[in-house]
């Protein structure tokens, strides 16, 4: 069984700051150390034949093979399972193979899904192409659907999918409406939750079973390892578990390890974050180039009541749509940028930026931007030096529209 964890549950109403910075920690256990240990394992040796057998009986609770899971693991699943109110977590060896996991583990041949247009690109794809070859049919929705999600929902809906605020662009989902829908139907409410961590939204308050993290983002923190998590109510864990374990997607320890050191400290780095996201958003709201800024917690955002209403903060992660204008503009911004980097993921202590194309990725819903779109991550430098960056990039690419 899993080490016997300092139970924070005896402190009433621990406040999320203090879970993340004690859950899943037992460290009389292992000497009076601080952290866990990495442990490194492929086989589990076992005393007798009578203890191998009696592990054998209760495989998913007990250590017996290094697949499905080590005290490592354990000690990152119970944090994170603690931190976001869920009943138990399952970590995989990225985002995208939990949002897999979770897919194949609640849909057979025959079934539909209804999965919100403004998904991570990849997760369409693995829908489309995938569970498309095992006779799960796909439907895409308008992520701002809320209740009317009901008219699409049909007797062989198994699963609701969620990503809120969507991947690109942004759109914050009536997540307990969509949920009760799904619900009411006997669907699976799977979410994304990668953007607001457990940190900023809380799932299962909301009606949904399954959270699904890229811990590779802002958990891990330093872009330095690939990580995802499913967090899992009750009802779910099982189900998913067993999905995880047929699958045979467990994470590396090291790994895992950097997802449970990045925990510690992800109240203060968020908070971070998302102060500099939305000074980068108010200065570029202000640049005559910009037309329109995405981001949820900006009063005027078409998705802020639904934010102020479910969100507890915001992270760092947002995008502008710029006026129409010529590539080599954009490079001219983009090229010689000295802080931000251009490059794909997010989550990690420096700032990055990148041109993303969401009329690529959606089909329930249309992308009429004329313009180019660009997302930003704010990381954790300065922000004065950020905008200074950033002014630097705009008067290119004035001067490049010249
Ligand atoms: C990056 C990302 C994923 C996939 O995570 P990986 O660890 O890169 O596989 C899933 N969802 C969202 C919203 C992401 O941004």
């Amino acid at each position: 069984m899993t080490a016997p964890f300092r139970n924070l549950l005896a402190m009433n109403d621990a406040k999320p700051d203090t879970i993340l910075t004690h859950a899943g920690s037992s460290p009389f256990e292992q000497h009076g150390i601080v952290n866990p240990p990495v442990y490194h394992a492929s086989t589990v040796l076992f005393p007798t034949l009578a203890a191998l057998e009696a592990a054998d009986a209760n495989p998913f609770e007990v250590v017996n093979y290094g697949r499905i899971g080590t005290p490592t693991s354990f000690a990152f699943e119970r944090a994170v399972a603690e931190l976001e109110g869920g009943y138990r977590a399952v970590t995989a060896a990225s985002g995208l193979a939990a949002i897999a996991t979770a897919l194949l583990a609640f849909t057979k041949a025959g079934d539909h899904v209804l999965i919100t247009d403004t998904a991570y690109g990849p997760t369409r794809r693995f829908a489309n192409e995938t569970l498309g070859r095992y006779g799960v049919s796909v439907d895409y929705y308008d992520p701002c659907i809320g209740a009317g999600i009901d008219a699409l929902i049909r007797p062989e809906t198994s699963v609701v999918y969620l990503e809120s605020p969507g991947s690109l662009t942004f759109e914050v989902q009536d997540v307990p409406a969509i949920a009760a829908a799904a619900k009411r139907a006997g669907a699976t409410v799977l979410m994304d939750n990668t953007w607001a961590t457990p940190l900023y939204f809380r799932p299962f308050d909301h009606g949904v079973d399954v959270s699904i993290h890229a811990a590779t983002k802002y958990i891990v923190g330093h872009s330095d390892a690939m990580l995802g998590l499913m967090v899992c109510n009750q009802a779910s864990w099982e189900t998913v578990k067993r999905a995880a374990v047929r699958c045979g997607t467990a994470a590396g320890p090291d790994d895992i390890y950097l997802g449970l050191r990045g925990l510690r400290t992800l109240g203060v780095r968020l908070k971070r974050h998302g102060e500099a996201g939305l000074a980068l958003a108010d200065w570029l709201s202000r640049q005559p180039e910009v037309v329109r800024v995405l981001h949820p917690a900006r009063p005027g955002d078409s998705g802020h009541a639904l934010w102020r209403r479910d969100f507890t903060g915001t992270s760092g992660l947002f995008a502008v749509v710029l006026e129409p204008c010529a590539k080599s503009a954009v490079a001219a911004l983009l090229d010689h940028l000295e802080l931000f980097g251009l490059g794909y993921s997010w989550g990690g202590f420096e700032s990055l930026a990148l041109p993303v194309h969401p009329g690529r990725v959606r089909s329930a819903t249309g992308w009429s931007d004329p313009g180019p779109l660009l997302r930003f991550h704010a990381g954790l430098e300065d922000i004065d030096d950020l905008i200074r960056d950033l002014d630097a990039g705009f008067a290119r690419l004035r001067h490049a529209r010249r």
